[in-house]
């Protein structure tokens, strides 16, 4: 990072030109719930490790995190089974679209990747084979990282999405199909929908993501999540798997480990220095935050803080 910056007033500026800049993308409606969202939202909020918080717009509305929730995920099933764990699912991008169903028939049903919908219901079978009560489980697990106590699970995000999932069905019966799904089909789709369902704000997401810039460490009570290594390996999978099909553009163009979700809302690291969170729900054709990618991609430019 530019020290010599102030990186709020950066923020504060790039917020204003971009929101009032073009209005492209549109929301993802195979969702039809989120149809319902005012596209005209759109927050940002920044934590760092010098415990410094700045947020603009909409940083504290709540939204559907959808695809942020498989790092959340993933953490938890890698606690569970340690490194046996990459035998259900690879490390590898997948450059094939979010919901792709192509690459499984052809790699006997393991997933190239936790992040593509494929790898993200591998990890939700693992979750429901080694929790005893996996929705409470999860949600108890992300609050406890987070601080807050009100993020919670929408049920009507998650039942519009399974109304009309036939994708996902596709993939998980797929991926059963070569024995590497566990529980019933059924089970594993409803759950993968509730995790995808929960809600969070831009300045809960950024202080969550933190302890990735953080070796794997709380700020505050210092509270170990991960192993150095670990957290070397998330950051590593969501810099090359973190945004589908386009995943290398954001290492081009933004140049930081990240996810995002078809909600519209994208989180980034940058080891040792800060996490940020944008929201915005127009999607590009890849499935990615329109005004979100363009924020970052200037945000990372201004204040030379791209991890290259
Ligand atoms: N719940 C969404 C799905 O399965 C998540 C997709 C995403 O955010 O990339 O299609």
């Amino acid at each position: 990072m530019n020290t010599n910056v102030d990186v709020n007033e950066i923020v504060q500026n790039l917020y204003e030109q971009i929101k009032n800049s073009e209005d492209k993308g549109s929301l993802a409606s195979y969702i039809p719930e989120l149809e319902n969202v005012d596209s005209a939202l759109f927050g940002v909020h920044i934590s760092t490790i010098d415990n410094s918080n700045f947020g603009v717009g909409n940083c504290y509305d709540k939204f559907s995190i959808q695809s942020i929730v498989k790092v959340l995920s993933l953490i938890m099933a890698y606690d569970l089974l340690g490194e046996e764990l990459w035998t259900r699912v690879k490390v590898e991008p997948s450059g094939t679209p979010f919901n792709s169903l192509i690459q499984l028939e052809v790699e006997n049903g393991i997933p190239r990747n936790p992040f593509i919908n494929a790898g993200a219901l591998v990890i939700a079978d693992v979750l429901l084979s080694n929790l005893k009560n996996p929705k409470e489980d999860f949600l108890n697990f992300v609050r406890n990282l987070s601080d807050s106590k009100d993020i919670t699970y929408s049920s009507k995000i998650a039942s519009s999405e399974k109304e009309f999932g036939y994708r996902n069905a596709a993939l998980c019966n797929l991926i059963k199909s070569f024995g590497n799904i566990e529980n019933e089909p059924s089970d594993v789709l409803d759950f993968y929908y509730d995790l995808c369902s929960l809600e969070m704000s831009c300045e809960e997401l950024s202080n969550l993501f933190l302890f990735l810039a953080n070796d794997g460490f709380t700020l505050t009570e210092r509270k170990q999540i991960l192993t150095r290594s670990q957290t070397k390996r998330i950051n590593a999978l969501m810099q090359t798997c973190g945004f589908y099909d386009e995943s290398g553009d954001f290492a081009f163009k933004v140049g930081l480990p990240g996810k995002s979700g078809v909600g519209g809302g994208i989180v980034a690291v940058h080891p040792k220095q800060y996490a940020i969170a944008v929201w915005s729900s127009k999607l590009n054709a890849k499935g990615n935050s329109y005004k979100g990618m363009r924020f970052l991609e200037e945000f990372t430019t201004k204040t030379e803080s791209s991890i290259f």
